[in-house]
């Protein structure tokens, strides 16, 4: 199954360029299977896509990339109508009382409060948590926060968000990326780049676990 689980609409300035339903319209034609709307910090385009979705078939996911109070981002995905709640609840809060309207900042203790039905994925190449860290403290911070999120969220809840935007550094940090996941035993998904109509797959891999009980035969 491919599902694209990062995608920006019209309503993200700058990193999207499609109205909803012509998202829709792609990754049908596409014939993926599921698509997720992540806008940047809010669900401005989410009805349109829904209602887009269901007479082709295509499974939606509600999501949004959100940015941290340190202005990390990070993919969040509602799996559950709690997790939608969660997700609606924590926009709202990561708007209220900004200075600057147009900045919206959640912290990071709020997500952890409210993650029930939510998978969260670690963020862009851009700006998102583990390649903003990886950039300004390099790989054994990234690492530790990694650990951390591992911790906060869950092996099975915080997955390891691999880009490529076709621009220079990409492998490199693909790589970096992929070595923390390994280090740190959590699972990668591939995700698109902010091409609106570059959409690519979920592509899930779990690494073996040396603990993993033995099947008796
Ligand atoms: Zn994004
Ligand atoms: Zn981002």
């Amino acid at each position: 199954m491919y599902a694209e689980l990062h995608c920006h609409s019209a309503f993200s300035f700058l990193d999207g360029a499609s109205l909803p339903e012509d998202l829709v319209a792609t990754a049908h034609e596409l014939g993926y299977a599921a698509l997720a709307l992540t806008d940047h910090n809010g669900l401005y385009g989410s009805m349109t896509f829904a209602q887009a979705a269901k007479p082709l078939g295509l499974q939606t996911i509600t999501g949004a990339e959100v940015t941290l109070s340190d202005g990390a981002h990070l993919t969040l995905l509602a799996e559950t109508s709690q997790g939608y709640a969660n997700l609606c609840r924590l926009l709202t809060e990561a708007h209220l009382g900004r200075a600057d309207r147009r900045d919206p900042r959640l912290a990071v203790e709020s997500l952890a409060a409210r993650q029930e039905g939510l998978i969260v994925l670690s963020g862009c190449r851009r700006e998102g948590l583990l390649p903003r860290t990886l950039d300004a403290e390099g790989l054994t911070a990234a690492r530790k926060v990694a650990e951390r999120c591992k911790e906060v969220f869950g092996k099975d809840r915080f997955f390891v968000e691999l880009q490529r935007n076709r621009v220079r550094g990409d492998i490199a940090l693909t790589r970096a990326l992929i070595d923390i996941a390994a280090a740190v035993r959590l699972s990668v998904v591939a995700t698109s780049s902010h091409c609106s109509k570059t959409v690519l797959m979920l592509s899930p891999i779990r690494w073996p676990s040396p603990s993993a009980p033995q099947r008796s035969t």
